[in-house]
């Protein structure tokens, strides 16, 4: 589904991600986990159209999109859930939701899904977003993602800053969507253990490179992933 090859991106003069090889699977689960600097939101910025990379080239369902804008990919089923989530606070929880389907076709019933999904937002549908909590947030900011009707759906560190029940609240939510849509999901995250036990697959970020990868549960016992990101955790 999603096939990108020798990227290399950054900022000015300075290269951040280097040489990046990557394939996804239609209906996957990967997560790309590693830590602060590494080069995720990069990656991301740049798979979803947001940051030109330097060099190298991305094909989705087997067309080259690396030239394509982000309002594009948006309607082509490519949509991210940025870091620090990016709702518009001053808009109602619904009209975030609803703004989320600009590009797509949604409809009532998809409005209807995402409070069933996270029944937070129904109780708070009418209220102003940005008086929401931060797990709050992060839910809306996935649901108007999912109002879009991705068939990729990129999420950038949902996990940041919220406490371990509302992350595996979360996650299993995005799980049984997953199960029911079968959307593909590519999930960044320096979380890892939580990121890992969401994914089927996962691919290690060192300062932007790719440098190990596998079944999540390879990774998980792989003595040179716990001594890096799982130590602090076991
Ligand atoms: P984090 O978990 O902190 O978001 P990350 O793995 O997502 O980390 P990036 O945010 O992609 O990493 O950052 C990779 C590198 O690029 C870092 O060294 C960062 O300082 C640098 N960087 C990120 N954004 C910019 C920018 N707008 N201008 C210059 N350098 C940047």
């Amino acid at each position: 589904m999603l096939g990108v090859t020798g990227l290399t991106a950054g900022y000015g003069r300075i290269e951040v991600l280097h040489n990046v090889d990557l394939a996804v699977d239609a209906g996957e689960i990967v997560a790309i986990v590693g830590a602060n600097g590494a080069g995720k939101t990069t990656l991301m910025n740049v798979l979803a159209g947001i940051h030109p990379p330097f060099a190298g080239s991305i094909t989705y369902e087997g067309n080259d999109i690396t030239a394509m804008p982000a309002h594009v990919r948006v309607a082509s089923g490519i949509v991210l859930v940025p870091q620090g989530r990016r709702i518009f606070g001053p808009l109602t929880v619904e009209d975030n939701l609803r703004l989320g389907a600009y590009r797509s076709a949604a409809d009532r019933s998809d409005l209807t899904a995402m409070e069933e999904m996270f029944p937070i937002l129904a109780e708070r549908r009418g209220q102003g977003a940005g008086g929401l909590s931060g797990g709050q947030q992060q839910m809306l900011a996935i649901a108007r993602a999912l109002m879009a009707r991705p068939r990729l759906l990129l999420l950038d560190e949902p996990s940041m800053g919220l406490a371990p029940l509302i992350v595996e609240q979360i996650f299993d939510a995005l799980r049984t969507r997953h199960k029911r849509e079968g959307t593909t999901i590519v999930v960044v995250e320096q979380n890892v253990s939580a990121a890992l036990a969401f994914a089927d697959r996962g691919i290690v970020m060192e300062t932007g490179r790719i440098v190990a990868a596998g079944p999540s549960a390879d990774l998980l016992n792989d003595t040179a992933v716990q001594d890096a990101f799982l130590g602090a955790e076991n």
